[in-house]
Protein backbone atom coordinates (compact mmCIF):
# COMPACT_ATOMS: atom_id res chain seq x y z
CA UNK A 1 0.00 0.00 0.00
CA UNK A 2 1.12 3.65 -0.62
CA UNK A 3 -0.25 6.73 0.45
CA UNK A 4 -1.53 9.06 -2.43
CA UNK A 5 -1.03 12.85 -2.76
CA UNK A 6 -3.99 15.18 -2.04
CA UNK A 7 -3.99 18.03 -4.72
CA UNK A 8 -5.43 20.83 -3.30
CA UNK A 9 -8.13 23.55 -4.98
CA UNK A 10 -7.36 25.61 -7.19
CA UNK A 11 -5.42 22.45 -9.37
CA UNK A 12 -6.43 21.95 -12.59
CA UNK A 13 -6.50 18.01 -12.65
CA UNK A 14 -9.43 18.98 -10.18
CA UNK A 15 -11.36 20.06 -12.94
CA UNK A 16 -10.95 17.54 -15.49
CA UNK A 17 -13.54 14.97 -16.53
CA UNK A 18 -12.65 11.92 -15.96
CA UNK A 19 -11.95 8.93 -18.36
CA UNK A 20 -14.24 5.77 -18.04
CA UNK A 21 -12.56 2.47 -16.71
CA UNK A 22 -11.72 -0.29 -19.45
CA UNK A 23 -9.61 -2.53 -17.81
CA UNK A 24 -9.99 -4.29 -14.36
CA UNK A 25 -6.23 -5.19 -13.69
CA UNK A 26 -3.70 -5.19 -11.20
CA UNK A 27 -3.42 -1.71 -11.33
CA UNK A 28 -6.84 -0.65 -10.81
CA UNK A 29 -6.91 -3.08 -7.54
CA UNK A 30 -3.65 -1.72 -6.51
CA UNK A 31 -5.15 2.36 -6.98
CA UNK A 32 -8.32 2.10 -5.27
CA UNK A 33 -6.81 -0.26 -1.89
CA UNK A 34 -3.97 3.07 -1.99
CA UNK A 35 -6.97 5.49 -2.71
CA UNK A 36 -8.96 3.42 0.28
CA UNK A 37 -5.36 4.27 2.66
CA UNK A 38 -5.55 7.82 1.63
CA UNK A 39 -9.09 8.69 2.64
CA UNK A 40 -8.71 7.09 5.97
CA UNK A 41 -5.13 8.75 6.43
CA UNK A 42 -6.55 12.02 5.41
CA UNK A 43 -10.38 11.28 7.71
CA UNK A 44 -12.13 11.88 4.60
CA UNK A 45 -16.06 9.83 3.73
CA UNK A 46 -14.98 10.11 0.49
CA UNK A 47 -11.94 10.60 -2.39
CA UNK A 48 -12.34 10.53 -6.34
CA UNK A 49 -9.62 9.59 -8.28
CA UNK A 50 -9.24 13.54 -9.46
CA UNK A 51 -8.07 14.15 -5.81
CA UNK A 52 -5.08 11.97 -6.11
CA UNK A 53 -4.37 13.82 -9.74
CA UNK A 54 -5.83 10.43 -11.98
CA UNK A 55 -8.16 12.01 -14.34
CA UNK A 56 -10.33 8.22 -14.21
CA UNK A 57 -13.81 7.43 -13.34
CA UNK A 58 -12.81 6.06 -10.01
CA UNK A 59 -14.21 7.13 -6.03
CA UNK A 60 -14.13 5.12 -2.93
CA UNK A 61 -15.94 6.42 0.25
CA UNK A 62 -16.69 5.06 3.71
CA UNK A 63 -19.84 6.64 6.01
CA UNK A 64 -19.98 4.30 8.79
CA UNK A 65 -19.43 5.48 12.24
CA UNK A 66 -17.09 3.18 12.77
CA UNK A 67 -14.92 3.55 9.16
CA UNK A 68 -14.59 0.04 8.32
CA UNK A 69 -16.90 -0.40 5.87
CA UNK A 70 -15.06 1.20 2.64
CA UNK A 71 -17.14 0.93 -0.65
CA UNK A 72 -15.59 1.81 -3.89
CA UNK A 73 -17.00 2.92 -7.18
CA UNK A 74 -15.92 2.51 -10.71
CA UNK A 75 -17.41 4.10 -13.32
CA UNK A 76 -20.67 5.09 -11.66
CA UNK A 77 -23.31 6.59 -12.85
CA UNK A 78 -26.50 8.33 -10.64
CA UNK A 79 -29.74 7.08 -12.92
CA UNK A 80 -31.99 8.17 -10.73
CA UNK A 81 -32.68 10.67 -8.18
CA UNK A 82 -35.19 12.53 -6.36
CA UNK A 83 -35.93 14.55 -3.68
CA UNK A 84 -33.93 17.91 -2.59
CA UNK A 85 -31.81 18.98 1.08
CA UNK A 86 -29.49 21.03 2.55
CA UNK A 87 -26.30 19.34 3.01
CA UNK A 88 -22.88 21.20 4.73
CA UNK A 89 -20.34 19.78 3.16
CA UNK A 90 -16.20 19.93 3.56
CA UNK A 91 -13.50 18.86 1.11
CA UNK A 92 -10.18 17.60 1.23
CA UNK A 93 -8.72 19.23 -1.80
CA UNK A 94 -10.05 22.77 -0.09
CA UNK A 95 -9.42 22.22 3.61
CA UNK A 96 -10.77 24.06 6.14
CA UNK A 97 -13.95 25.39 4.07
CA UNK A 98 -17.64 24.08 4.65
CA UNK A 99 -20.94 25.93 3.32
CA UNK A 100 -24.41 24.33 3.04
CA UNK A 101 -25.45 23.40 -0.48
CA UNK A 102 -29.24 21.74 -2.03
CA UNK A 103 -28.05 17.97 -3.19
CA UNK A 104 -30.94 15.56 -4.33
CA UNK A 105 -31.91 13.44 -1.22
CA UNK A 106 -31.97 10.18 -2.75
CA UNK A 107 -29.99 8.99 -5.69
CA UNK A 108 -30.04 5.41 -7.47
CA UNK A 109 -26.24 4.81 -9.03
CA UNK A 110 -24.97 2.31 -10.81
CA UNK A 111 -21.54 1.65 -10.73
CA UNK A 112 -18.61 -1.23 -11.22
CA UNK A 113 -16.23 -2.68 -8.58
CA UNK A 114 -12.62 -3.54 -8.90
CA UNK A 115 -13.64 -6.63 -10.58
CA UNK A 116 -15.67 -5.03 -12.96
CA UNK A 117 -18.83 -6.66 -11.87
CA UNK A 118 -21.49 -4.29 -12.22
CA UNK A 119 -23.98 -3.47 -9.09
CA UNK A 120 -26.87 -0.72 -7.81
CA UNK A 121 -26.85 1.45 -5.28
CA UNK A 122 -30.20 2.97 -3.79
CA UNK A 123 -28.65 5.81 -1.46
CA UNK A 124 -30.32 8.18 1.38
CA UNK A 125 -28.80 10.42 3.81
CA UNK A 126 -24.98 10.83 4.38
CA UNK A 127 -24.25 8.16 1.58
CA UNK A 128 -26.50 9.92 -1.10
CA UNK A 129 -24.40 12.99 -0.43
CA UNK A 130 -21.20 11.71 -0.16
CA UNK A 131 -21.67 9.55 -3.70
CA UNK A 132 -23.16 13.26 -5.38
CA UNK A 133 -20.10 15.31 -3.89
CA UNK A 134 -17.77 12.30 -5.21
CA UNK A 135 -19.00 11.84 -8.75
CA UNK A 136 -19.22 15.63 -9.14
CA UNK A 137 -15.16 15.62 -8.79
CA UNK A 138 -15.05 12.11 -11.27
CA UNK A 139 -16.87 15.27 -13.93
CA UNK A 140 -14.51 18.22 -12.40
CA UNK A 141 -16.80 19.75 -10.61
CA UNK A 142 -16.11 20.50 -7.05
CA UNK A 143 -19.04 21.47 -4.24
CA UNK A 144 -18.47 24.55 -4.29
CA UNK A 145 -19.90 25.26 -7.65
CA UNK A 146 -23.11 24.73 -5.97
CA UNK A 147 -23.06 27.71 -4.13
CA UNK A 148 -24.76 30.89 -4.92
CA UNK A 149 -23.02 33.87 -6.60
CA UNK A 150 -22.90 35.59 -3.38
CA UNK A 151 -21.22 32.56 -1.26
CA UNK A 152 -18.66 32.00 -4.00
CA UNK A 153 -17.43 35.47 -4.21
CA UNK A 154 -17.36 35.28 -0.39
CA UNK A 155 -15.17 32.16 -0.44
CA UNK A 156 -13.45 33.95 -2.99
CA UNK A 157 -12.03 36.36 -0.72
CA UNK A 158 -11.65 33.62 1.91
CA UNK A 159 -9.17 31.73 -0.23
CA UNK A 160 -7.24 35.33 -0.83
CA UNK A 161 -6.96 35.08 2.90
CA UNK A 162 -6.27 31.07 3.57
CA UNK A 163 -4.95 30.13 0.77
CA UNK A 164 -2.94 28.88 -1.34
CA UNK A 165 -3.28 25.40 0.53
CA UNK A 166 -0.19 23.60 1.80
CA UNK A 167 0.83 20.95 -0.98
CA UNK A 168 -0.58 22.85 -3.39
CA UNK A 169 1.00 23.91 -6.82
CA UNK A 170 1.16 27.34 -5.67
CA UNK A 171 2.30 26.94 -2.41
ZN1 LIG B 1 -14.37 16.70 -2.34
Amino acid sequence: MALLVIKKYPDDILRENGEDVLTFDKALDRLVTDMIETMYVAEGVGLAAQQVGIARRVLVLDVSPEGNAPQEFINPRIVDSDGKVPSEEGCLSIPDFRETISRKERVIVEAQNRRGEFFTTEADGILSICLQHEIDHLNGVLFIDHMSRLKRDLFRRWFKRHGPFEGSEDA
